[in-house]
């Protein structure tokens, strides 16, 4: 239950005066509250962007023109907007003793501005000026006061991300009315740590980014901003903590393999293992054999090898009796995993099977009771995997791959499908420090930094669209080698069918060069149409391969030497990088060919950089993180995970360390929350929103 003394944030934002029905729906826009009611806490959250300063108090002949300054004016003559004119403007002459102002107004009310503006008396008015026919002119100036107004006048005033219908100064008073709602809230943050870092509360923290008295007060590097993005940081971090716990127990049980099965399909790998493979799979079985519930990421660029490490820690597991199953995103890639695993496998009699939203009756039937009896030793599907009539005789591993398209939520629901089953999640490309923190900082990590023996760099080259026709020529060469080649047609999802459409011309086009070489493949076609057009590709009776993005995950053609990328410029780094990581598998060199379409901008520009310069993954997700922030990198707006409100990686990623430490401490010394920073703590869940951790705390 939500701590009572909550109450008023989470309360309606109806319930602030000059917030009707109508503005909430335009609130619910502005906040991201879609189809719930928008509340008052979100408002709070609802940062500035940036300010108007008005603290430039010029005389009148020191005016910049365009800037926005606060001047002390004597009104000296009105000019209303002649009879029958409307659109002539209503202009006020006002001077100091340097010179004069016009104040301009559209559609005025001349008794308004009588009053507002009394001919002969001291105003003090604050707007963006310029010039206008030569004089020195304020349209619409902001604010008028007299000497008692401007003592009440806030001299910096924020400005925040608007929707259409929502005024600047709506928004301001709304929030005003917000922060009159915070109410006084215990201290969860740890006691000397917020005074060493100077930390305002939670409530002074939102006032001062609300009324900032200067720029610099909201500024993400502002003692303010830092203090709520610790706060945020550490909700989550305390949430992941909370899972990990509740995982733990009970605790898992111990599976200790004989290293038989392992030995066998060690010894009937056409390649030797890298040490970084062989030190994954040593952590894993590690972590196995211990009682508690293994946790683990693994982490390792596109083509590093984590199938096999993923086969043989499942080997780990059959060893002792039991089985495992590998959870992948996409059909495409859970028949890739099926293919490269069933025959490697076979090596060492154990039984591969696969399940995904395609097989159904018999097929289905027959696969999900052999799995009952123990018949089936390793399980690879889709999310088909966790539906309810799928029974394992005895799961001991759960392997999902490419997790972060995957939440909290479906951790807890693999794990249910057996009895303490213990976890490993691998990542597609690596993914930057800071985010690992943050949306695996429950689990322990392994990382395969080196690339299996043998490969050759990628030769990565930018060329304009323009170039198209050189482009078609050499591939037309490499396709009379015999090389295979991806040739990449971005799917943006706003007008998918118009790129559906540019890919068949491109298809057709490339057709009628190449014949019968050419073949496509894209995310409309039927699950068996794809698999046969891979399959086709990959055993070498089609070698060039129009694609849309389905191939960026996963699938491995170790022949395919060339790649081909249409518009590089609309992919984010990542996306290339994976993408680019599907040619270079094999022994041969390959060439990657970005085509861009100029200009290109700022950010475009230096991401083909980063891709001409390095193929280092680790590398590649840190720039990615630099150049456009958390969300795109873990694709977290397709996949709903939640993202930060507060804190900005790039800015406080630093603190996310500090966070789980202090999460960690903080659980193990009150497991249950139930101290008096623990309480206070709970109020930080709820605030933040990752109060659903709260109910894994078991009673007592
Ligand atoms: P990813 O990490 O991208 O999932 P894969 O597991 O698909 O990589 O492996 C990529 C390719 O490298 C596969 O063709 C696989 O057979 C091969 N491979 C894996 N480990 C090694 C190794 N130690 N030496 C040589 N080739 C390897
Ligand atoms: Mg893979």
């Amino acid at each position: 239950m939500r701590p009572n003394l909550l109450n008023p944030l989470f309360g309606a934002l109806t319930t602030l005066s000059g917030v009707g029905p109508k503005l909430e729906k335009l609130y619910r826009r502005l906040l991201g509250r879609d189809e719930q009611e928008a509340r008052i806490i979100d408002l709070l959250f609802h940062l500035p962007t940036g300010v108007i300063d008005r603290r430039a108090r010029p005389k009148l002949k020191d005016v910049v023109p365009g800037t926005v300054v606060t001047v002390a004016v004597t009104v000296d003559r009105h000019r209303p907007s002649p009879p029958n004119r409307p659109r002539v403007p209503y202009q006020v002459y006002a001077s100091d003793e340097t010179g004069d102002l016009i104040l301009t107004f559209f559609n005025a009310r001349r008794d308004y501005l009588e009053k507002l503006l009394p001919v002969g008396e001291l105003r003090y008015v604050s707007g963006t000026t310029g010039l206008y026919d030569h004089m020195l002119q304020m349209v619409h100036p902001d604010r008028v006061v007299d000497e008692e107004g401007l003592a009440k006048l806030p001299l910096v005033e924020p400005v925040y991300p608007l929707t259409e219908g929502l005024s600047l100064n709506q928004v301001r008073k709304a929030v005003d009315a917000a922060l009159l709602r915070i109410p006084d809230l215990p201290e969860w943050q740890d006691l000397p740590w917020v005074s060493r870092e100077r930390y305002p509360s939670f409530a002074d923290a939102l006032k001062t980014l609300h009324r900032p008295a200067s720029p610099a007060d909201i500024d993400p590097k502002s003692a303010a901003w830092k203090r709520l993005a610790y706060d945020e940081l550490l909700a989550g971090q305390l949430a992941l903590a909370l899972v990990r716990a509740h995982l733990r127990r009970p605790a898992g049980r111990a599976t200790p393999g004989t290293g038989a099965l392992r030995k066998q399909l060690i010894d009937a790998l056409p390649y030797s293992l890298t040490n970084s493979q062989s030190g994954a799979i040593r952590d894993i079985a590690d972590d196995l054999a211990k009682p508690e519930r293994m946790l683990r990421l693994l982490q390792g660029d596109v083509g590093s090898g984590k199938t096999v490490v993923a086969l043989l820690s499942a080997a780990t597991v059959i060893e002792a009796g039991r089985q495992a199953a590998l959870m992948a995103p996409t059909e495409i890639l859970a028949r890739q995993h099926h293919a490269t695993i069933a025959p490697l496998a076979a090596a060492a009699g154990i039984e591969v099977a696969i399940l995904t939203g395609r097989e159904r009756g018999r097929e289905r039937a027959d696969v999900l009771q052999r799995l009952r009896l123990g018949g089936i030793h390793i399980l690879v599907g889709t999310h088909a995997l966790f539906q309810d009539d799928v029974e394992f005789r005895d799961l001991g591993l759960a392997i999902v791959d490419e997790q972060h398209r995957f939440g909290v939520h479906q951790r807890l629901a693999l794990a249910k499908k057996g009895e303490a089953v213990d976890m490993l999640v691998m990542t597609a490309t690596p993914i930057p420090r800071t985010l690992v923190l943050t949306y695996f900082g429950d689990m322990d990590i392994s990382e395969l930094r080196e690339k299996p023996a043998g490969r050759q760099p990628i030769d990565t080259r930018t060329l304009p669209i323009e170039r198209l026709d050189e482009v078609t020529e050499a591939i037309g060469r490499a396709l009379s080698e015999g090389r295979r080649v991806y040739w990449v047609c971005p799917l943006v999802e706003e007008s998918e069918k118009s790129d559906l459409a540019a890919a068949e011309d491109r298809f057709a086009e490339l057709k009628r060069k190449f014949g019968q070489w050419t073949d496509l493949v894209h995310g409309r076609m039927k699950g068996s149409e794809k698999d046969a057009a891979m399959a086709r590709f990959a055993g070498g009776e089609t070698r060039l391969l129009v694609a849309t993005t389905v191939i960026e995950v996963g699938v491995d053609v170790p022949e395919a030497t060339v790649m081909v990328i249409e518009h590089a410029e609309r992919f984010g780094l990542s996306q290339l990088h994976q993408l680019r990581g599907r040619i270079g598998r094999g022994a041969e060199r390959s060439t990657c060919l970005l085509l861009y379409r100029a200009p290109l901008g700022e950010t475009a520009k230096a991401r083909l950089e980063i891709m001409r310069q390095t193929e280092d993954g680790f590398r590649i997700a840190e720039e990615d993180l630099r150049l456009r922030g958390e969300g795109d990198v873990l694709g977290t707006r397709q996949s709903g995970v939640p993202g930060f409100r507060i804190a900005r990686i790039e800015t406080h990623g630093i603190l996310i360390g500090t966070a789980r430490d202090d999460a960690q401490l903080v659980l193990s010394r009150d497991p249950t929350l139930s101290s008096e920073r623990g309480e206070a703590l709970r109020h930080l869940l709820y605030v933040f929103g990752r109060d659903e951790a709260i109910r894994l705390i078991r009673a007592g």
